[in-house]
């Protein structure tokens, strides 16, 4: 069976943050020599650089963005967490690699970069 680009492109295509259904509203972004394809909305509530930020982060360790919405997020049980773990190859993460773990799982649970930095402000205001 023969299925046009433009029928595939409608059925099959998923954003590649969300994995929203994607339809014909496709917003392409550039990442290195690479495309990817973003919905609408992750389009507008994301920059260029959170939209390759969180392709690279769920291309390295799985999910995508919002699996894990509807779990509540605490920030410092995360963090807690993520600083407790021990380590596999007996170091001790480095502050950067307790950042990126912590920026993945917020991600994970559908919080927008502007959202977590709101998030870690009033975190340090208490
Ligand atoms: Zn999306």
């Amino acid at each position: 069976m023969m299925i046009d680009s433009k029928t595939q492109i409608e059925n099959g295509l998923k954003c590649g943050i969300c994995r929203n259904q994607i339809g014909i509203n496709v917003r392409i972004y550039q990442e290195g020599l690479n495309f990817g394809v973003v919905c609408p909305t992750c389009h507008e509530n994301n920059s260029k650089e959170d939209i390759e930020l969180m392709a690279n982060m769920f291309l390295a360790f799985g999910g995508y963005f919002g699996i894990l919405k509807k779990k509540r997020l605490s920030l410092v049980k995360t963090l807690e967490t993520l600083i407790n773990e021990v380590p596999i190859d007996n170091e001790f993460p480095t502050v950067g690699d307790i950042n990126v773990k912590l920026l993945h799982r917020v991600f994970l649970h559908g919080i927008i970069p502007q959202q977590y930095i709101a998030g870690l402000e009033e975190l340090l205001e208490t």
